[in-house]
């Protein structure tokens, strides 16, 4: 096997050696303001030479810890050794044939760890494509085979993708959606359950969201409802107890195929191989993406068999779906996980990481609530004096702790409908001792406001 160059040359902490971005930093980014389009906007302009673990080193120098990962995507750390041999193995054996032209293992073997790892023991078929958004496409183009309807039910604050069909799914127009009309018809934004807003009971939040469906909609001409378990770029709203599996409940009852869009809380983010788990949900369809191959492009929608089959031969694909370095890459990422204990792992994050933002909250009125599950912790920024109360969003004090926070060597994530959001999606190889480090960084960041 090749040796990764990456584990021997990142040391696992923090190290700022020049200014955020330093000058090699400063002049990639001129040739890129030349060359790429600002529609592909980037958070934090330091360009990135190596990672590995809960480490990214740019090409200054200068190491942060990234509690980011690439949002949610390299979840068994940076350059895991397993991923990149694996990888690497099948760079040499074969980079592509096309599965529906003459077809190899990997793929299948994927599809057999989804069938065992996803909620439910009933029979299981996948198919794999590239990114997120071709998976929620996929999967409401077989609910809509399927069941023979046109409707496609999503939740307020939801995020599925910048696809056409996608930015009509997403919750937030801007800056997603804005100018880029027209958009897919046929799909309905019910309210959800937010409970640090609504103050809902799960029971009363899915009475609302039925009676919205029924009323607006109507169960005959709907074919799904996709749904975040846990809501990510909206803000990792946890839902109140009781309120998912109503609406699955609801959607059995009534022929509605229930997708669980687990792309960003799913492949072991929350502590469990998919955070339909945590809400005791068996979806029809389960939809995973980002952390699969930990980094390479692979999609998938795994469904109930005679959903799944509702499709004709022909009918799904595309030529690069299931790449075989990235199908690779998820066999080994399967493995990593269930070989090291990495569930766990991110029960041990939340357990260290959530006393942390509840000491901050206690320290800084601005945090009006912590939230999510394993290591898919946010905190919501609210106007000073406001928590209590109207709980109006504070965007401008999660820019600058991020600001900060770049600047003195750690990564953070922002998120949420009103952009109030600062969200924790970090590598479950990120240690205790790093987590201490960036909190009290993050600390600082507060303190400084
Ligand atoms: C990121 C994301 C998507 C879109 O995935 P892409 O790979 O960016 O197309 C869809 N749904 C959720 C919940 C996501 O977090």
């Amino acid at each position: 096997m090749q040796s990764n160059a990456a584990s021997d040359a990142v040391p696992q902490q923090r190290r700022v050696v020049t200014a955020v971005p330093g000058p090699a930093s400063v002049a990639l980014h001129e040739r890129r303001l030349a060359v790429v389009p600002v529609g592909v906007a980037s958070t934090v302009p330091v360009y990135i030479k190596r990672a590995h673990g809960a480490i990214v080193v740019d090409v200054d120098g200068n190491q942060f810890i990234d509690l980011g990962a690439g949002i949610g995507v390299t979840t068994i750390g940076h350059t895991d050794r397993a991923v990149v041999d694996a990888a690497v193995a099948q760079l040499d054996d074969f980079t592509h044939t096309l599965f529906t032209i003459t077809p190899y293992e990997s793929y299948v073997r994927v599809a057999e760890l989804l069938a065992e790892h996803t909620p439910g023991t009933h029979a299981k078929k996948t198919v794999l494509v590239n990114s997120g958004a071709e998976a929620v496409e996929n999967g409401v183009k077989i609910a809509r085979k399927h069941t023979g309807r046109r409707g496609v039910a999503v939740l307020e604050h939801a995020y599925h993708g910048r696809t056409n069909l996608t930015m009509a799914m997403n919750f937030k127009a801007a800056p997603y959606a804005s100018g880029f009309g027209p958009f897919a018809g046929d799909v309905y934004h019910a309210p959800s359950s937010y409970p640090y807003h609504d103050g809902l009971s799960g029971a009363d939040a899915a009475r609302r969201t039925v009676a919205y469906l029924e009323k607006v909609v109507g169960a005959p001409d709907l074919a799904c409802l996709v749904v975040e378990p846990i809501q990510g770029e909206g803000g990792f709203m946890v839902p109140a107890e009781g309120y998912l599996p109503a609406l699955q409940e609801w959607c059995t009852a009534n022929g509605v195929v229930f997708i669980a869009d687990e792309i960003q809380c799913g492949m072991a983010r929350t502590g469990a191989w998919f955070a339909s788990e945590h809400f005791g949900l068996v979806p029809d369809m389960v939809l995973a993406a980002k952390g699969i191959a930990g980094g390479l492009p692979l999609a998938a929608v795994t469904g109930r068999s005679e959903i799944m089959d509702s499709a004709q031969p022909g009918g799904l694909g595309g030529t690069f779906g299931g790449n075989p370095v990235s199908a690779a890459a998820a066999v080994a990422v399967f493995e990593q996980i269930e070989k090291n204990g990495l569930l766990a792992e991110a029960a041990r994050i939340e357990h260290t990481l959530k006393p942390a933002l509840l000491g901050l909250q206690q320290k800084y009125d601005v945090i009006g609530d912590v939230r999510g599950i394993g290591a898919m912790l946010a905190i919501e920024l609210v106007q000073p004096g406001t928590g209590a109360t109207s709980k109006e969003p504070n965007a401008a004090v999660v820019a600058s702790v991020a600001a900060y926070a770049a600047q003195h060597g750690v990564l953070l994530l922002t998120a949420g409908t009103y952009g109030n959001v600062l969200r924790f999606l970090p590598s479950l190889a990120l240690t205790d001792e790093l987590l201490a480090d960036a909190i009290s960084v993050i600390d600082d960041a507060f303190a400084a406001l």
